[in-house]
């Protein structure tokens, strides 16, 4: 779809219908107009515009209260296409989804360092291209591409401001990918994805949820009602920059004693007695036993519990969904995360709130960017 076809897509009264149905299919069209209190005349007339499009369909599998049967209205997930991008900072992942974010193409992409801005861009182009072609790509139209992109990103201008690892500044994603796609692009950081991607396609359909990433870094997105928050600058999640003990290690951004200086992948395996262990070495050793490393994740649960206290005091999110490469040893850790919160949750409320590993796997990240498109279509003030 081009970009003047989203905006053809996209009015207030038709994002409303469109993400009633989505959340209450099978509905009516009168069960429509009841709960959101728009007149009959709108919702045939706009749901007549959504069937012609091939977004929504009908079934005639409602109940009625004597007389005929309603016809229910469904989302048809196949009715179009959605590219999603994990981009960085070891490679780039580019997906096609449909509506309902089943994936049906993939492209993996490694990235190298040292690395400049059109290498990068050419690496994420040539991604996203073979995923646009893919041969099992039936003739519908793609709404958009969503790129979760690690470091800082003006989300505004689709501009990455800082990519640490990759040491590249201010490269103009979302205006590069609009020209050489002509469809509407969006970027976001990488953790944010991930946490909008939670609440999208996780089940969290809660009032408010944190999605912690940790792995080589640690970040985190807010969601409050179905939206990220960004906060005033755009910093809000940072949590991996949370000092979490005044006399702690050194951390990337200089300094000392950071969460992230503790939880993520290289401080983990930096804490380690056993010289030049990687990540991976370490959950195998847990796995088959071996008691320093058991007890070096038991420790990093701890220390993630006492960053997590300190955002359940700040935030009192619903939920919390941890997700990234460190948590796959969540075996290890997830116990001690939650005893660390139970010991030291200022309330009963607090002590339990609701903690747990995602779901989406691997994929969290790469929903998400495709959530960042789903949102625009089917939320009303998007
Ligand atoms: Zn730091």
């Amino acid at each position: 779809m081009q970009r003047g076809t989203f905006q053809l897509m996209k009015s207030v009264n038709k994002s409303i219908i469109l993400n009633k149905v989505r959340t209450s299919e099978p509905i009516s069209r009168a069960q429509i107009a009841k709960e959101t209190k728009l007149t009959p005349p709108t919702v045939s007339s706009i749901v007549k515009e959504l069937l012609e499009e091939g977004i929504v369909r009908e079934s005639s599998l409602g109940e009625s209260k004597g007389g005929r049967k309603p016809t229910m209205l469904h989302i048809d997930p196949n009715a179009f296409y959605i590219v999603g991008v994990d981009a960085g900072p070891e490679s780039v992942t580019s997906i096609l989804t449909d509506l309902a974010g089943n994936i049906v193409h993939r492209a993996d992409s490694q990235l190298y360092t040292p690395i400049t801005n059109e290498q990068f861009m050419g690496i994420l182009k040539d991604a996203i291209r073979e995923t646009i072609l893919a041969p099992s790509r039936e003739k519908r139209d793609i709404i958009g591409i969503g790129v979760a992109m690690h470091g800082v990103v003006n989300i505004d201008s689709g501009t990455s401001l800082i990519a640490p690892n990759l040491k590249l500044k201010n490269i103009p994603i979302k205006a590069e990918l609009e020209r050489e796609f002509s469809l509407k692009v969006k970027v976001e950081n990488d953790a944010r994805a991930m946490a909008l991607g939670e609440s999208w396609f996780g089940g969290h359909a809660s009032s408010s949820m944190v999605a912690v990433n940790i792995g080589r870094g640690v970040g985190a997105g807010l969601v409050i009602n179905g939206k990220l928050y960004h906060g005033d600058r755009d910093i809000a999640g940072e949590i991996g920059h949370m000092t979490i003990d005044l006399n702690g290690p050194v951390c990337t951004c200089g300094n000392t004693g950071c969460l992230q200086a503790f939880v993520a992948g290289p401080a983990i395996t930096a804490r380690s007695q056993k010289e030049g262990v990687t990540g991976e070495e370490i959950a195998k050793l847990a796995q088959g036993g071996d008691k320093e490393a058991k007890d070096l994740l038991k420790e990093t649960g701890k220390l993630i519990g006492i960053g997590l206290v300190n955002l359940i005091h700040l935030v009192n999110p619903e939920k919390i969904v941890l997700g990234g490469g460190v948590m796959k040893s969540e075996k290890f850790m997830l116990p001690t995360v939650k005893e660390t919160i139970s010991d030291r949750g200022l309330t009963t409320d607090a002590k339990e709130t609701n903690v747990s590993v995602t779901k989406l796997g691997d994929h969290a990240t790469l929903l998400g960017a495709v959530a960042l498109l789903l949102v625009e279509l089917f939320d009303p003030v998007g």
